[in-house]
């Protein structure tokens, strides 16, 4: 037994297999709980506490973490974040693919077609320490990390005019907002050089304003500015432009995108190997073949289908194929995209042999990447966690789940510097959850995306009991997780 303090308890999780995040076996065990912290793992025979909870049959992990979400706003807007306490989430990290809400010049217009992702009414901040100081104040129930994203910083430098390549100036500006946001406690940077606000950022641009980084353990994500027939070219300036700034890179949720680029995981996996040899990387991953993000025009030629999730001037077209729209409004699919503008869509472009090739992948952690703000969202956004431990652990025996919670928790916190989080141990903070082994899965689909998922029995963020029963808990004890914190 590994125990802590052998003072009054709160609370005894009795008897459930503990997997507790490294990726070693389960083994039956308590837990102790007292205020924030686990203060015992091990057998506690009949030691009291103010409460217990049998968990005999069940699964008792550290909470998972979301490391890739695009949070930032529901954090404030919904904090009681039902899509991420039920499927056992007790941390996200927000800001990734280069949008986050600060910093951001507030005198400045934000840019329309972002606004699936960042809605920028009143929600972007001159200081990340004011955004954070904000979801403070709104008490979520889940912890949350935050990223700085390079494309906020040119719209914080640039206005809108981002199309173009950055000025020295400019990009001495934006580095130095990221030292600032750094010292207000951001994990890192993301960046988004796929998306049209960071497409024409050159890559010696985000080496400059990524240096930083390298002084303050900061790390560097990347949504890649190819994720199709030039990946490969992509991970190389990926994984330079971390090197250049002595930062750990995390590629962003890892796919081959499009038909022509199907089994080519055969490339890119051994590519990762290889380069973890020579600095850290990581990625991330969602268990889905469709992927979703801002209505583009150049991405459809890319997919086998497009469903919008959300648009602004046309809310009654969510949840609908855009080739349907278009044959309504008798027009072609490009003028029906200009037409939904603001928009989101899901498209579905990659292949499932791939998307098992990843999540086999030892290093590949898992991240859902929903856009809460979508009314017809993409699945993942309430379904990621536990279609991972059902559909693909429990039904297609793909991974041990031991390695798939690992790969939610202990690895995750390692990867992106969550200082006491991610295992079950004593003096960790008390983020837990327990689930039903047996019966744990997604039941949100493409038709009904709001569907909460099955066989989480209890979430537990910093010592408090946030989900239980299918229910939110109206006690929310999330915290802004500063970096060195
Ligand atoms: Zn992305």
């Amino acid at each position: 037994m590994t125990t802590q303090s052998e003072g009054r308890m709160d609370l005894i999780i009795a008897g459930g297999m503990v997997i507790d995040g490294t990726g070693k076996r389960a083994e039956q065990m308590d837990v102790a709980i007292s205020g924030d912290r686990i203060v015992a793992v091990g057998d506690l025979g009949d030691r009291s506490a103010q409460r217990r909870i049998d968990a005999v049959g069940r699964v008792v992990a550290p909470g998972f973490i979301d490391v890739h979400t695009h949070d930032d706003a529901a954090l404030i807007e919904t904090p009681d974040m039902a899509m991420k306490i039920s499927q056992g989430v007790t941390t996200v990290v927000v800001g990734n693919c280069g949008f986050s809400t600060a910093p951001f010049d507030t005198d400045r217009v934000p840019d329309f077609r972002l606004e699936p992702i960042i809605r920028g009414d009143g929600l972007m901040e001159q200081r990340l320490g004011d955004y954070m100081a904000r979801v403070e104040a709104a008490r979520p129930a889940v912890n949350a990390a935050f990223l700085t994203g390079h494309s906020t910083l040119r719209y914080d430098a640039m206005g809108l005019d981002v199309e173009r390549e950055a000025t020295v100036a400019e990009i001495d500006r934006m580095q130095r907002r990221l030292g600032e946001a750094l010292d207000d406690g951001a994990i890192g940077m993301s960046s988004g050089l796929y998306y049209p606000p960071a497409a024409r950022a050159t890559t010696a641009e985000v080496c400059r304003v990524a240096e930083p980084l390298g002084d303050t353990g900061g790390i560097y994500t990347a949504h890649m500015r190819d994720e199709g027939d030039d990946i490969l070219a992509a991970m190389d300036e990926a994984f330079l432009i971390g090197r250049h700034a002595g930062a750990p890179v995390v590629i962003s949720h890892h796919k081959c995108n499009g038909r022509t680029n199907f089994g080519r995981t055969a490339e890119t996996l051994p590519k990762f190997r290889e380069a973890m040899k020579k600095q850290r990387i990581s990625l991330d991953v969602y268990p889905y073949i469709a992927g979703s993000t801002i209505l583009l025009p150049h991405m459809i030629a890319k997919a086998e289908r497009v469903m919008v999730t959300g648009s602004k001037p046309h809310p009654e077209c969510a949840g609908r194929d855009l080739d349907a729209i278009a044959r309504d409004w008798n027009c072609t699919e490009t003028e029906a995209v200009a037409r939904l503008q603001p928009a989101a869509a899901i498209y579905f472009s990659m292949s499932e042999d791939d998307l098992r090739e990843i999540l086999r992948f030892e290093h590949a952690m898992i991240g859902s990447d929903g856009l809460p703000g979508d009314p017809h969202p993409h699945p993942r956004l309430w379904g990621t966690f536990p279609r991972v431990l059902g559909h693909y652990v429990r039904d297609l025996g793909l991974i041990p789940l031991e390695h798939a919670v690992h790969r939610m928790t202990g690895l995750s916190a390692g990867n992106f510097g969550l200082a006491d989080r991610g295992h079950v141990k004593a003096g960790y903070f008390a983020d837990i959850t327990i689930f039903d082994p047996e019966t744990i899965g997604d039941r949100a689909t493409f038709d009904a995306p709001l569907n909460p998922s099955a066989g989480i029995a209890h979430v537990f963020v910093n010592g408090q009991e946030s989900f239980s029963g299918g229910t939110v808990g109206s006690t929310r004890r999330g915290r802004v997780l500063r970096r060195g914190q």
